[in-house]
């Protein structure tokens, strides 16, 4: 007999691209850090959608935010304002210290502005010969999936096979300060970088790198570009992972968790020197800035500024990684991240691990070969993390 999950898997098996793949299961609903799957089975969500879901699947909050939009009006395209849209920007920026937000949908999109920004302000700005910009980006980046994001891929899934590939990238060692600084030069206008490397296994760099990467850039007249796609939000306990390093970038790059788990939602937020480079019909997106999305990022940012879900995840987080730092040796190799956030490195594959923990009731999932990331929503309680955390020692004790 074929299960239901077997029927609806065998429909997207056939009908999907198989540009992913997923561990076997089939989700029908969610609700905080749960979801209950085709077969009525209820499992942890220990991913949260790599951050997009830091609130929890359907916040009360923002369901009603979104709910309230939903009987308003959803779209009128940026051809004309509506009343959400200079509320969303202003309590946005305000948010991030800065005063203009350009906000997209996805995270690419956002990434994408982002390097345009960087180009236009070092031609317009900045004074770089046309054509002969440079932007700096990191070894294991990860910013999105357009043809020039890939470009700047180390990645070779990733990348091969999308070229020709958009020049003017350079590529460093990710937490190398002085590599960075000898890739640097006059016609630098901008340097990418994730705080934390999420994609690549919730990489921490080394202490003062960011501070360094922030002097080179004003040393160097730059634009130190944080991608704050996944890290941001409350994920390292703290609105924003450069916090940490207390540096404050020229431009943040936002979106997952921006969204509320419930639409895609991104911007680019930035001083007025820098977003003020953009004049009518020059970047746009249809859908971007629509009132729903507004009223929904509105929500969500008005929930960080309780501070609740960042300190949650402090002090979760370090309860995490204290349970995941006695982890037996053999199997785990190094723990890594910060706040609810956790690249666990094993000896081995983490595939068998994830689906293994599929079994168990959790859903987690490898990065690459041999890591385990977790990411749960920042509403998982004390209780619920433990029992997760307890199914991992289970499960990775039989391997
Ligand atoms: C997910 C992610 C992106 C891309 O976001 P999409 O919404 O998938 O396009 C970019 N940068 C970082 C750091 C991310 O984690």
């Amino acid at each position: 007999m074929t299960t239901r999950t077997e029927q609806l898997r065998a429909l997207s098996d056939e009908h999907s691209a198989h540009n992913y793949h997923p561990l076997p299961v089939v989700i029908a609903e969610a609700e905080g850090a749960w979801v209950t799957d085709v077969e009525g089975r209820r499992l942890l969500d220990m991913l949260a959608a790599y951050s997009a879901v830091n609130f929890g699947h359907r916040h009360p909050r923002l369901i009603a935010a979104a709910r309230r939009q939903l009987e308003r009006v959803t779209l009128v395209s940026r051809a004309f304002d509506h009343d959400q849209f200079g509320p969303f920007v202003a309590e946005l920026a305000e948010l991030a210290g800065k005063e203009m937000v350009l906000p997209m949908n996805s995270g690419a999109e956002a990434v994408e502005t982002a390097l345009k920004t960087a180009r236009k302000w070092g031609y317009e700005v900045k004074g770089v010969p046309a054509d002969r910009a440079n932007i700096i980006t990191f070894e294991g980046n990860f910013h999105g999936r357009t043809t020039t994001i890939i470009s700047f891929s180390t990645d070779p899934d990733a990348r091969n096979s999308y070229g020709p590939y958009t020049p003017g990238f350079r590529i460093v060692p990710y937490g190398d300060a002085q590599a960075l600084a000898a890739a640097m030069d006059e016609n630098t206008v901008g340097v990418l970088v994730e705080p934390i490397q999420g994609e690549a296994g919730v990489i921490v760099p080394p202490r003062g790198f960011l501070t360094a990467v922030r002097r080179l850039c004003t040393e160097h007249g730059a634009l130190m570009i944080a991608d704050e796609i996944q890290s941001g939000l409350g994920r390292t306990g703290a609105t924003f992972a450069v916090e940490h390093e207390g540096v404050v970038p020229d431009v943040y790059v936002l979106g997952k968790a921006l969204g509320g788990g419930i639409l895609p939602v991104s911007a680019v937020v930035a001083d007025a020197d820098v977003l003020g480079v953009f004049k009518p019909g020059q970047h746009g997106s249809t859908f971007g800035g629509n009132p729903l999305a507004c009223a929904v990022g509105r929500e969500v940012i008005a929930m960080l500024r309780t501070g609740e879900y960042q300190e949650r995840s402090r002090t979760l987080g370090e309860h995490m990684h204290r349970r995941l730092s006695a982890l037996p040796g053999d199997v785990v190799r190094e723990v890594r991240g910060r706040g609810l956030w956790a690249g666990v490195e094993l000896n081995g594959k983490a595939r068998p691990v994830s689906e293994r923990l599929l079994e168990l009731g959790v859903l987690a999932k490898e990065t690459h070969e041999t890591t385990l990331r977790l990411a749960p929503p920042l509403v998982i309680s004390r209780e619920d993390l433990d029992w997760a955390l307890d199914r991992l020692e289970i499960a990775l004790r039989e391997f």
